[in-house]
């Protein structure tokens, strides 16, 4: 054999090997990544204040058809206590969620020292995210308050105020409208907004249903000048707004979007031991999660969590119920340390099976949202 032959010999196999590996890869299907592997580019958490299994299975029970709550994949159980009562309160407990720390009760955004801690909303801005929160209390209320200010009592309200002028937050729907612009202090908030180009407005001028909503702005609108009505007196914003929240969110938040929903007055039901407004506030809050399962259904990006801060009142679902009345029972005119439970669906929704605190909560949104 000639040295000329085996050189040519050399080559067609070479040739040969190299064009069976490019034909390999050809015809190789590509894998799809894992569900481990996919992660949201948004989160929409939805925080039914004082809402406790109880109230949930009462909503169930009564619901003609399946409850929105019935289509999560992923359920779990969080505890609720505080730093430093076994009994939290709404601040404390959304600061849990928000912040990732145990504080005590009236804490909002700081730790046990009253230092200020970064929330879950916050590092997302700092990320590039868009951000927004709608509730049916006051903005400056203890729950949407622990994700933007950062005060040891949540009853300052006109502080809190000035904290959400540092927010910067993108969308702001809810009550309150006289911390902004009718203040001891005689401080101007509103214009301050207006002033910063913020698209700021009022039920007083408008109506909530006629908002048009452009990605290049920031929006605050004010649905009540201190707490708004509750949905037995016909509020029945929450479901509307919170949709038309997360599309503007999707297109003005380039890198994703942070949001949080609050169906705060079903804790006040509570309080109140007012079984049919809490039925009320719960059948809103339903509608609300409904909607939006159907708009992260869509987009396939967003992990959508429902939970609560705490259970309110020891509601109970007493003997002689059935599906079409309830015999609702309270045990106290206050929060109970139940542990409540957490729904999740989307990318890395199976973060939230198990027990844990409500700590982890902040921990497991930072995971799926790769903030760190
Ligand atoms: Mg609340
Ligand atoms: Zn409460």
């Amino acid at each position: 054999m000639s040295k000329w032959f085996l050189l040519i010999l050399i080559i067609v196999f070479s040739a040969c090997g190299s064009k069976t590996a490019r034909e390999t890869a050809k015809t190789t299907i590509p894998q799809s990544p894992s569900p481990e592997e996919i992660y949201p580019k948004n989160i929409i958490l939805m925080i039914g204040d004082g809402m406790g299994i109880a109230q949930i299975s009462a909503s169930i029970y009564l619901k003609k058809g399946k409850h929105s709550l019935e289509n999560f994949p992923v359920v779990g159980l969080q505890k609720t206590h505080s730093g430093n009562n076994l009994v939290t309160d709404s601040a404390a407990g959304a600061t849990a969620i928000a912040c990732g720390i145990k504080t005590f009760n009236d804490a909002v955004g700081v730790d046990m020292d009253t230092l200020p801690v970064q929330s879950i909303l916050e590092l997302s801005k700092e990320k590039g995210l868009a951000t927004g929160i709608v509730v049916t209390s006051t903005v400056v209320h203890a729950t949407p308050a622990a994700f933007y200010a950062h005060q040891s009592n949540r009853y300052d309200n006109e502080d809190i105020a000035l904290d959400f002028m540092k927010s910067e937050i993108d969308f702001m729907i809810g009550g309150g409208k006289k911390y902004f612009d009718n203040r001891p202090d005689d401080i101007n908030l509103y214009k301050q907004l207006k002033d910063k180009k913020v698209n700021v407005s009022s039920y007083f001028e408008k109506n909530i249903f006629d908002l048009n909503f452009f990605p290049k702005n920031k929006y605050v609108f004010f649905t009540a000048n201190e707490d708004p009505v509750g949905a037995d007196s016909g509020r029945d914003y929450l479901p509307y707004i919170s949709v038309v929240g997360a599309k503007y969110l999707k297109k003005r938040g380039k890198k994703g979007f942070f949001m949080m929903i609050e169906g705060s007055q079903i804790d006040w039901a509570g309080h109140s031991q007012n079984g049919e407004k809490l039925i009320y506030e719960m059948s809103d809050f339903e509608k609300t999660i409904g909607k939006i399962l159907k708009f992260a259904k869509k987009d396939k990006e967003t992990l959508v969590i429902v939970t609560a801060d705490h259970e309110c009142g020891g509601f109970a679902i007493n003997p002689g119920s059935t599906n079409e009345e309830l015999v609702p029972a309270f045990t106290y005119n206050m929060h109970t340390a139940d542990m409540v439970p957490v729904f999740a669906y989307g990318p890395q929704a199976e973060l939230f099976h198990g027990v844990y605190d409500n700590t982890d909560i902040y921990q497991k949104m930072k995971q799926a949202l790769q903030l760190d």
